[in-house]
């Protein structure tokens, strides 16, 4: 710790991303990123670009892209906002939307990065318990709030809220802004975009990092009431002007604008880790039902962390988090047929019956 740090960045806790391991050989299913290339199309516009005009600063705004998304969920423009991973956009929101008097509720287990930006904002927060099944109960949040926000499906469980829930939530929440986090809805959940236009304090994030498959690009968005989108773009101006550069903003666009190749490769995760359940299942392993690109499992007579350890040494990676709780699960990205075989063999082989 340096003497010349002001006593702000003395106290953050900063969050600790999954590992990006450097050898290339390794089954990689820690991060959730998807196992299929992106869209075809979205790889041309993007070369395109390159060839074009780097020389140039790009659309502040990102035009082209927010019409593909508006285009794609039947909303206005103005009702879309994209910034540099849905990581930036929860940042800009946490930022913008949730400095009350009041604290912001999330669930407790959640994506970890939330506690991380009320730190970094100064934002109170209460954590509500998931219940025996690890599902959210949104009759928890029927308290004095500041916000709500919860990953759906939520992360690391990739259990699902039903759209119904959500909309009793706004029917008995309309004084703060709550923040549905679609970072993986399109593996199996119905997105509450449906609901924006009914509920001026709803906003929705979604990412272009797992169901179309550019984690590496770096783009995020939200869908909401024009309102709660020009806080965001207060925020991004103040900030960083040029959060998406050209290649970007081409590539994201036509991910959007290929729907096929999307629906397809959504539909392979799908059923591959319908087979994935399955076979865990047979293996001993408890697994919370998933609408994600993931599943969230235990077994009731090896220890997780020896699990993650024995995988890792057969040179498959998952994600185990020493927390409260969670400690027994293991969280495992679906892979590829030929990753998620050998996952199961790696598997069967530490998990032999007693
Ligand atoms: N929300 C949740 C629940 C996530 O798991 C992630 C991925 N770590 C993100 C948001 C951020 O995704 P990205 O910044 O890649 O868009």
């Amino acid at each position: 710790m340096s003497r010349f740090w002001s006593p702000f960045v003395k106290d953050l806790v900063p969050y600790v991303p999954g590992e990006q391991p450097k050898l290339s050989k390794l089954v990689k299913l820690n991060t959730n990123e998807n196992p299929y290339g992106p869209s075809p199309r979205a790889i041309a516009a993007m070369q395109e670009e390159v060839g074009d005009d780097l020389r140039l600063y790009p659309d502040p705004n990102g035009e082209r892209l927010k019409q593909a998304v508006a285009d794609y969920y039947g909303v206005q423009p103005n009702q879309v906002f994209v910034g540099n991973g849905s990581d930036e956009v929860l940042a800009h929101a946490f930022h913008g939307l949730f400095q009350h008097g009041r604290p912001l509720l999330f669930p407790d287990v959640t994506y970890s990065f939330y506690p991380v930006y009320c730190g970094l904002y100064g934002i109170a927060y209460e954590t509500i318990a998931l219940d025996e099944q690890f599902r959210i109960d949104v009759a928890d949040y029927a308290r004095p709030n500041g916000g709500i926000i919860f990953p759906n499906p939520n992360a690391p469980t990739g259990c699902l809220l039903p759209l119904d829930a959500i909309e009793r939530l706004l029917q008995v929440n309309c004084d703060s802004v709550v923040l549905v986090d679609e970072a993986y809805v399109d593996f199996g959940g119905q997105s509450a975009i449906a609901l924006i236009d009914r509920y001026p304090n709803l906003l929705v994030t979604q990412t272009l990092s797992k169901s179309r498959s550019l984690a590496g690009l770096r783009v995020g968005l939200a869908v909401g009431h024009p309102e709660l989108i020009e806080a965001l773009e207060r925020i991004k101006n103040s900030f960083n002007s040029y959060p998406l550069d050209r290649i970007a903003i081409a590539g994201a666009a036509a991910a959007f604008e290929d729907r096929a190749y999307f629906e397809q490769t959504c539909q392979q995760v799908i059923a591959s880790r319908e087979q994935v359940v399955a076979a865990m299942k047979a293996l001993g392993f408890e697994v919370l039902p998933s609408a994600a690109n993931f599943i969230f499992a235990r077994h009731p007579r090896h220890d997780a962390g020896g699990l993650a350890a024995g995988l890792r040494e057969q040179g498959v990676i998952v994600r185990h988090f020493r927390q409260p709780r969670i400690e027994q699960f293991l969280r495992i990205t679906i892979g590829t047929p030929e990753q998620n075989q050998a996952l199961l063999a790696a598997l069967g082989g530490l998990c032999q019956p007693a």
